[in-house]
């Protein structure tokens, strides 16, 4: 605390990122990053991108982008909105969408930053508890609210609502924004996309970060119907004309126009998945079932954070929640290579012996 900050620096409780180690020969599975390296077409456009063109500033609107993003999920340009990772556009959509009189709702377990983009913004929110099978479930948001939003498959719990059930929640609730954050639809959902034509308060959120292997470059996305997208585009022009640099556009345009690629490395990460989840079954933890690149695990003899602990003394990192405490119990494993998750399970059959 110093006296030179402003009210609202002092009460923010800022979220925390996983870490990135400086220390190499890690196996790091704690941040959800894809094993594999972008398509070598993102990394020729990258080289292509280091010109005396930088400088110039970008395109604003990143035009080029976003008429990539329509004709990868077919819509239109203006449906999309691009960010900084959709870690920024998921903040403007707070402020442009969601910040209204009644609180927002969304799941008590939950990606982490919807309670510090609330704090930022003055939002009021409602936590709305999971099942004992830490399942959403859709009737729980049929009240009044300022809006709702949740990622489908759920972090940290890895468990995927059915796209039935989100059409159910969007019939029971038109008169505010849903924003359905699909960070991880590509490793095994069936993305809601497809739904915004026919339910105007929908905002469906993507990012490179996870499917495409670009965590390094921050692009997000955002789609929805027009109206939508200028209220976005409304708070960006209020804050960064140009969130996308050069090298960020050029580079998340060629991995868009590499369905080839993308369609290999997210095929690799779940075939892999399905292995890790019966080797750690066979290890005697629970499970609860992923359609993301990461599982949420549980051994009924071992506490969580114990067990992080032992990982990291053997290099090798997973993410612990200490909270809420229904999730303490639990570990959050990132899906790496096949060799990385084999060091996992060995490293958890010495610990286990
Ligand atoms: C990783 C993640 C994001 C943020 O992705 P970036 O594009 O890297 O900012 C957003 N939501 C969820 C649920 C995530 O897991």
């Amino acid at each position: 605390m110093s006296r030179y900050w402003s009210e609202v620096v002092r009460g923010l409780s800022p979220y925390v990122p996983g870490e990135q180690p400086k220390l190499a020969n890690l196996v790091k599975l704690n941040t959800n990053e894809n094993p594999y390296g972008p398509s070598p077409r993102v990394l020729e456009a990258l080289r292509a991108e280091a010109a005396d063109s930088l400088r110039l500033y970008p395109d604003p609107n990143s035009d080029r982008l976003r008429e990539a993003i329509a004709a990868f999920h077919g819509v239109e340009a203006n449906h999309v909105f691009v960010g900084n990772g959709s870690d920024e556009v998921l903040a403007h959509a707070f402020l442009a969408l969601l910040k209204h009189d009644a609180p927002i709702l969304f799941p008590d377990v939950t990606y982490s930053f919807y309670p510090v983009y609330c704090g930022l913004y003055g939002i009021e929110y409602q936590e709305v508890p999971l099942t004992d099978s830490f399942e959403i479930r859709v009737e729980d948001y049929f009240v009044p609210n300022g809006g709702i939003i949740f990622p489908n498959p759920n972090a940290p719990t890895a468990r995927l609502l059915a796209l039935g059930e989100i059409e159910r929640l969007l019939e029971k609730n038109s008169d505010s924004v849903v924003v359905v954050d699909e960070a991880y639809i590509d490793f095994g959902g069936e993305s809601a996309v497809g739904l915004i034509k026919k339910y105007p308060q929908l905002l469906v959120v993507h990012t490179l970060s996870k499917s495409h292997s670009l965590a390094g470059l921050r692009v997000g996305y955002a789609i929805g119907q027009a109206e939508l997208i200028q209220a976005l585009t409304r708070v960006k022009d209020s804050f960064n004309s140009y969130p996308l640099d050069r090298f960020a556009q050029a580079g998340a345009v060629a991995s868009m126009q590499d369905r080839e690629y993308f369609d290999q490395t997210r095929h690799k990460v779940v075939a892999t998945r399905e292995r890790l989840v019966s080797d750690l079954a066979a290890l005697g933890f629970e499970v609860l079932p992923s359609a993301a690149n990461f599982v949420f695990a549980r051994h009924p003899q071992k506490d969580g954070a114990e067990l992080a602990a032992s990982l990291r003394s053997r290099s090798i990192i997973v993410r612990h929640f200490k909270k809420p405490a229904r999730i303490a119990p639990f570990l959050r494993i990132t899906v790496g290579t096949d060799e990385q998750c084999a060091a996992l399970v060995n490293a958890l059959k010495t610990i286990l012996a």
